[in-house]
């Protein structure tokens, strides 16, 4: 089990997880090397709703797609709103907002699909991305979780999800959760620290932390409970250990960068046989 950045040429790079295996699928994480976006998204911002030039973002999508061996065309994207909708998406779907915000999936931050050829794409600047694949149901998911859909535990109703639209086991699940900022760099607030408090009350102690006065929220660790809590085999959860803001070079970082950036994309797409 590993998480490794990978050189897919061009100076185009992806994030990827060793148990995600290329048989069935496809996946990556961009990075924000290559690309032709200009100050302050300068590099691969894969996102419409940044206000970066929609023809740039769609070279940029294009090519990483390209580079994945994927069809940008068919992408679905939705409108992410730090909410806990999930949406079933199928190939009629195919291809909203990819170049377009206003078809993307409206007021929803997941999206889970068994069907092959159609890639689930989701964007992030220090939030929590979850991939999630079923080998044996050949069923796919993905799930943005900030600390809002963490305390929601969007990444658990996700599982619950495919369980119930496609008679998933979670026990047979995969799930790996992506670059986003890590319990070095998440500070927050009392009411913040709270909250998790209160959802993650059995296992607090390994969530928030506390130094010299600040509270500290690792939501690997909270994502990663909820999905051992939903059934998921602890061999079955990769983590990429790898915090957006302290490598802010290799990704976007909404903190690092002070609030105007770009957007890395999380994908996955089952193979088209
Ligand atoms: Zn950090």
């Amino acid at each position: 089990m590993s998480f490794a950045i990978e050189h897919l040429g061009n100076n185009l790079w992806r994030g990827k997880f060793s148990t995600f295996t290329e048989d069935i699928c496809q996946h990556g994480f961009s990075a924000r090397l290559g690309g032709i976006s200009v100050q302050p998204y300068k590099g691969l911002n894969m996102a419409l709703h940044v206000g970066d030039e929609a023809d740039i973002v769609w070279e940029n999508r294009k090519r990483f797609f390209q580079a994945l061996g994927l069809k940008a065309e068919k992408l679905v994207t939705p409108q992410q709103v730090h909410g806990a909708a999930i949406q079933r998406v199928t190939s009629a779907d195919a291809g909203r907002g990819a170049k377009d915000y206003a078809d993307a999936i409206a007021d929803t931050d997941a999206l889970i699909t068994n069907e092959p050829g159609l890639p689930l794409m989701l964007c992030f600047a220090d939030c929590v991305p979850v991939i999630f694949l079923d080998p044996e149901k050949k069923a796919v998911g993905i799930a943005h979780a900030g600390w809002k859909g963490t305390v929601a535990q969007i990444a658990r109703d996700t599982v619950l999800r495919m369980q119930a639209e496609f008679a998933s086991e979670p026990a047979d699940i995969l799930a790996g959760i992506g670059p986003s900022i890590g319990p070095c760099c998440f500070a927050v607030g009392e009411d913040v620290a709270e909250k998790f408090r209160t959802v993650f009350s059995s296992y607090a102690d390994g969530i928030i932390m506390q130094q010299a006065g600040q509270y500290y929220v690792n939501l690997w660790e909270a994502n990663r409970q909820q999905l051992l809590a939903a059934g998921l085999a602890k061999e079955h959860i990769e983590m990429a250990d790898t915090c957006t803001d302290c490598q802010h070079q290799w990704f976007y970082s909404y903190r690092a960068d002070s609030g105007q950036t770009g957007r890395m994309a999380a994908i996955i797409a089952l193979n088209q046989y």
